[in-house]
Parts: C-alpha cells; structure tokens; sequence
C-alpha cells in the first residue's frame, strides 16, 4: 500500500478509535457469552496462606475452600515493600506506584488519594465500555469518582476526628473533605437500609492506650473489628440485591490490621510480649472465619454465570530478629507490631488469588509465583472482552482459563 493510503488508512482507524472506543475494543469473551459476564472481586487487605491453609485443612474456612476446589488457586507475587495503597493502585491500573502516583499511604505530606492517579483506573476503563461498575470500600478510592454505577470509599476516607485520613475509621454521616459516595444520592439509601456504617477498621490502639489495660483495650477494640465487619457484610448484601452491577469489587481492611499487632506469635518471635500476646492468641484465625461468613453471603449471590476473584495485595509474616527496632511500629507510628507486609523482598510476604467461574478451570493450583498484581487488571478487561490499554504492565492469566483437565505451564492438576 503507498504510505500515502497507509497514513490515511491509520488516520481513519484513530478517527474510528477516538468516536467508538468500545465497540473498537470490545471482542469475543472467553466465554463466548452473549450476555455481559458478571464479575465479583473479593479484595482481602493481607490474606495470609500460612494462616488460611491450616484453617482450610481443618475444616474452618468452608466457603473459601468450596471456591478453591470448584477454582483456580494460588499465590500472588507482590512488590518489594508492599501495602495496601500501593497494591490496591496496582490492581486498578496495572501500573507501579511511581507511574500511577500512589506511592504509599502518605503521597508529597498528603494521605494518598484519588485526585493523585495518574493512570486510567479498572473503574473507568469499564465505565467507558458501558459495563456496569459497583465498589464498596475499595482502599484509596476516596474521594469517590463518578462511575457506570456506584462507589463508596474504604480505606484512607477523611472524616470527624480523622482529618488526615490515616487509618481511621468514620462513620459514613462524619465524612469530611470529600464525596465518599458516588452518586451522592445514594446516601440517604444507604443510611435508610444499611445505617450509618464505618468506612473502614479501626485505627489500631497506641501503646499508651494499652499500658495497663491490655485485656479490656483488646477485646474492645476487637468488638470495634467485629461490628465493622457486619456493618460491611450487610453492606455488600444490599449492594450485590438491590444494585447488582455487571462488575463489583468489594473489599474487607480488618485481617490486616488485626495481624499486625496479634498474630498467633511464640515467646521467640520478636516483640512477644507475655502480657498481650496471651489473650486473644485467636484473635487473628478468627478474623478469617469470619471473613468465611462474608464470603458466604456473597456466594448467595454467585451463579454460574458470575466469575468470582477472591484477591489479597500481600501476605502478612511475623517480624524477624535482625530488623532495626525502630521499623517495628504500624501505618500511624504509634502501636509496637509484632506482624508486617513491608518486607523489602515482595516474595516473601505473597498475596492470595483464588478464582472460581464458568470459564475459569476447576480444582486447579497454580505453583510458584507466575501471577502478579500486575494481572488483575488485564485479566478482568479480559473477561469483558476489552484490549488492556497499553500502560499496563500486567499481562491476561491465560492459564486459569480452560476446562480442568487442560494443564498449562506451571499448573498442576489436583
Ligand atoms: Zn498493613
């Protein structure tokens, strides 16, 4: 063709690109399906394997372990010094935090936030395709933007008593500094038939608040947990009942926190200190039972059409000896912790992924570390039929697609 033709055939195909973004990217679903898949992410703030798997064994975990025999499982490489801001920027864009702007919880004296992206989100790439988008306390996502459906913020929300935004916990009615839903319309719903809900956990208790009263601050702060907790499962019942969208990522903040400061430690561990880390030495197991009961309401909204992600930014391991002291404090600075995420090398602390759908195999675990957070987001606009924009450096998990019995590199069938 004369490189005329050929620079008017290019011109003509942006034109065409520029005016019907989505019918140019949208192709045939893996699943060959006529109606629009139906995807649900379960986001965990640090699942931990090494906790899940012996409750997994024992029988503790039934729904976790209905999804990763009927689904593909596995670990999830994460990035060196992994939290939650930076991982959960990660699964929208596909992007690292120096290229999408989160950088971590703090961003130039600011706490991170959506006005900081600078890469087209997950949220906004399926808006754009006319796929129905709904997200309910994704970390990082406040304030809120407009999307093909609704969105209330989860972890660093600004609000009463929680100006900067740091891992508190407002109510929905004490937001303060921006939108935490989108469409603000939705609000007075939201308070009608869910109530007023915390948006997040609570910040943890600081060592001053514990001298002295260590049983009472920790079952307090526990119930505090707990009741967040229900407020979110309630939460997502409705949302998923009364506004199902053809994609939903809902996300749970508590294990983590939980993790931190009582993970089951032995008087080895660095930081074991007698007078706390024997009171509620189930404190942590128990934040994934009953994350077991959240999954279960979800599931009641899971049919055979819907693919179900199940997905954690990073794992969380007890401290090791060599650490300098001073490294051993939480997010906020102010609770000695005996559990973190931020290992410099990512593989040490890796996250969950599990998936369960009509065209994921079945009672596959993949081996090693081939899925990144980087593959989330690619894999999903997969499932849509939408060509991943090129800034993504994630790539699509081909390998959990197929029927069971098609073994890919460096899977193995159970
Ligand atoms: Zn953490």
């Amino acid at each position: 063709m004369p490189w005329k033709l050929r620079c008017l055939a290019y011109l003509l195909f942006a034109v065409f690109i520029a005016f019907f973004p989505a019918q140019g990217q949208v192709r045939q679903t893996p699943n060959g399906a006529h109606t629009r898949p139906r995807v649900i992410v379960l986001g965990v703030n640090g699942a931990e394997w090494d906790i899940l798997r012996p409750l997994l064994v024992r029988g503790e975990m039934p729904n976790l372990a209905r999804v990763i025999e009927r689904g593909v499982s596995g670990k999830m490489r994460t990035i060196s010094a992994p939290n939650c801001p930076k991982i959960y920027s990660i699964f929208e864009t596909s992007t690292p935090p120096e290229e999408n702007g989160i950088t971590g919880f703090i961003v130039h004296g600011t706490t991170a936030n959506t006005g900081m992206l600078r890469s087209e989100p997950l949220w906004s790439l399926l808006s754009n395709s006319r796929v129905t988008v709904g997200m309910a306390n994704v970390p990082a996502t406040f304030p809120v933007k407009p999307v093909n459906g609704y969105m209330i913020s989860g972890m660093l929300t600004r609000g009463k008593n929680c100006e900067d935004g740091l891992l508190c916990s407002p109510k929905l009615s004490e937001v303060q500094g921006g939108d935490a839903v989108y469409p603000p319309t939705m609000v007075p719903e939201l308070e009608a038939k869910v109530g007023d809900f915390l948006i997040d956990c609570a910040r943890m208790p600081s060592a001053k608040d514990l001298l002295g009263h260590e049983a009472a601050v920790v079952y307090e702060w526990l119930a505090r947990v707990s009741a967040t907790r229900e407020q979110q499962r309630k939460l997502f019942d409705y949302l998923l009942t009364d506004h199902p969208t053809d994609f939903t990522f809902l996300v749970q903040s508590c294990e983590d926190r939980v993790g931190h400061w009582l993970y089951p430690i032995q008087p080895y561990n660095v930081g074991y200190d007698r007078k706390l880390n024997t009171i509620q030495v189930n404190a942590f197991p128990d934040q994934y039972r009953a994350l077991d009961k959240v999954l279960g309401t979800i599931l009641k909204h899971v049919n055979e059409n819907t693919t179900l992600l199940i997905i954690s930014d990073h794992g969380i391991k007890p401290l090791r000896e060599k650490e300098p002291h001073e490294a051993h404090r939480d997010h906020a600075g102010t609770t000695p912790i005996i559990a973190k995420h931020d290992f410099e090398d990512g593989d040490d602390v890796p996250g969950v992924f599990v998936a369960m759908g009509p065209s994921i195999k079945k009672g596959v675990r993949i081996m090693g570390l081939p899925m990144s957070v980087f593959d989330i987001a690619p894999t999903i606009l997969y499932i849509y039929g939408i060509t991943p924009p090129e800034q993504m450096k994630g790539r699509i998990l081909t390998e959990i697609f197929g029927s069971s019995d098609e073994t890919a590199s460096g899977t193995l069938v159970r």
